[in-house]
């Protein structure tokens, strides 16, 4: 249907952080669920080229899809929603469309002409949303604008969709998210931000065909009247945003409210029908009705801000509800332990991750971490460099090399059992040049990771630059640590795990980025339910 593609552009007004992710991901979510194929990208008004040189402080998670882009972490809300890949056309930057222009005009494209922001950068704005629309898979492309209306940076955006609006007629909308603050002195909801905000967007020229509302309270008919008739927007197409206990209860509360019936009549397509979310319901059930509860201690440095930890989380709330389990997850500073406190700390812990990172900063306290899950068997993840710091811990402490660690942290240690893949050694500029994207990845039969998978060959991403120094592997296994996936190419290790454990295993690569609502990941799925099974008695 590639000639009919309709787009539906998400602006967001009066204040950031209000979810438009969300709420794109969750009429993604009902479009899909009533047949139609979607898709859904992201416009990031920021100068950097892509969010994989901003830490989490600046930006939450990085998210890496298939074909390793390093994106903003709504592109994981998208695909956690739909079950569908998402790729490097999925997340655009002001720095990328910029640097393609100005490649182009380096080349002589624009030979002889002025190149503007109007048109040029609009127009590469206009061509990147298309783009998606022509490849002919989808019936509907939702392009979230992000950032808040009124911003100066946003600006070619808004003029790219007011642009896009008038030639596709009929065949694109705007959506425009806002929040409806409650004053408590008045006790009342307040509707003048939303029609300032309004204002702003019509005097962009662009007249939203929805306000969809962020709102703590109710909205009563009284103020859906109100925003209507101030805001030239039908009285159906005004639609409340409740704050939901879970992200997952959004589709289902923008379905109670009309959204996509009210965007699917913009488009004159019938809305008879009703969205099949079965499977999407037993997932919100199970979530709601655990029959039991684990507490798993999830040690990082970036713990004061869990939006650092986005897909981990997510991962392990699929695979509570698969197994019916609530998961409880206490966020640990790796900076504040130490040997002294380490088992206060994590005595209550049916399960330990180590989360993914980069520097030096808080490692000490993450090997900490590992030796204590070692030693007392209790079900420990390493994820990425989780899992290089269990490979350090197990070479200082069982194979008593004592100086061992990764040539990232100290590059003059005797035992670099952690070293820089060799690929990366002439590497010098920092943007886009790790091993990013899916890798595949071989499993040794009669281990864990193998009859976890149930399958011998699988497919994970990737973002790291270091991996297992192989020179040790002999020395490893004699011990007790084996390498049980390896990548086929490069003969790297991909996964370790220690069989006298119940459940001790390190990736290499980032499990979590795959795990939507249909598609638990088993890695984590196993890992909550040996958290259940075990619940252990520390020494
Ligand atoms: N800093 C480590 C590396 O580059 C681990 C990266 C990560 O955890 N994503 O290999």
């Amino acid at each position: 249907m590639a000639d009919s593609c309709k787009y539906i552009f998400v602006t967001g007004g009066v204040t950031s952080s209000l979810g438009k992710g969300i709420i794109s991901a969750s009429l993604a979510k009902l479009l899909q669920a009533r047949g139609y194929s979607v898709t859904i990208q992201k416009f990031d008004p920021y100068i950097n080229v892509d969010p994989g040189t901003l830490n989490p402080y600046e930006h939450g998670e990085c998210y890496v899809t298939e074909d390793g882009a390093e994106t903003d972490l709504d592109l994981g809300h998208y695909e956690r929603f739909l079950n569908t890949p998402t790729s490097q056309a999925n997340n655009v930057t002001t720095g990328r469309i910029y640097s393609n222009v100005i490649d182009k005009e380096r080349r002589g494209d624009y030979l002889g002409k002025t190149v503007q922001v109007v048109p040029h950068i609009t127009n590469e704005i206009k061509r990147r949303v298309k783009l998606l629309g022509k490849t002919g898979h989808y019936d509907f492309v939702i392009t979230e604008i992000g950032g808040t209306v009124g911003d100066i940076e946003s600006l070619p955006y808004i003029e790219a969709v007011r642009q896009m609006r008038w030639e596709l007629e009929r065949q694109a909308m705007v959506i425009h998210l806002t929040l409806i603050p409650f004053l408590r002195a008045a006790g009342e909801l307040k509707t003048k931000p939303t029609q300032h905000s309004v204002k702003e967007l019509l005097s962009s020229g662009i007249q939203p065909d929805v306000l969809v509302c962020r709102t703590e309270h109710t909205l009563t008919e009284d103020i859906r009247k109100k925003l209507a008739l101030f805001c030239n927007i039908k009285t159906d197409s005004v639609i409340e945003s409740i704050d939901a206990d879970t992200i997952y209860d959004v589709p289902i509360l923008m379905q109670k409210e009309g959204l996509d019936r009210v965007v699917l009549s913009r488009f004159d397509y019938p809305t008879n029908n009703a969205p099949e979310l079965t499977k999407w319901k037993r997932f919100l059930y199970n979530l709601k009705n655990p029959e039991k509860e684990i507490s798993l201690h999830l040690v990082g440095k970036y713990v004061e801000l869990p939006d650092s930890y986005k897909s981990i989380v997510e991962a392990l709330t699929h695979a509570g509800s698969d197994q019916k389990t609530k998961v409880n997850i206490h966020f640990i500073h790796s900076e504040n332990i130490t040997d002294k406190n380490v088992a206060s700390l994590l005595k209550k812990a049916d399960a330990i991750l180590v989360a993914p990172g980069f520097g030096e900063r808080g490692i000490e306290g993450k090997i900490e971490t590992v030796k204590y899950a070692r030693q007392n068997k209790i079900p420990f993840l390493g994820i990425c460099l989780g899992m290089q710091c269990a490979v350090i811990e197990f070479a200082r402490n069982v194979l008593a090399f004592t100086d061992a660690h990764s040539t990232e942290f100290k590059s003059s240690s005797q035992h670099p059992v952690i070293d820089l893949m060799e690929e990366q050694k002439n590497v010098s500029d920092k943007g886009g040049t790790m091993r990013l994207g899916a890798y595949s990845c071989t499993l040794s039969p009669e281990t864990l990771a193998r009859t976890i998978y149930s399958q011998e060959t699988i497919h994970e991403r990737h973002r790291h630059r270091f991996e297992f120094n192989n020179a040790y592997l002999g020395e490893f296994e004699q011990a007790g640590m084996k390498g049980s996936g390896t990548n086929p190419d490069a003969e790297l290790i991909e996964i370790i795990e220690i069989s006298d454990h119940p459940w001790f295993i390190g990736v290499q690569f980032h499990p979590e980025y795959k795990s939507t609502v249909a598609n638990p990941h088993p890695l984590f799925i196993s890992f909550v339910q040996a958290a259940g099974q075990k619940k252990h008695t520390p020494k």
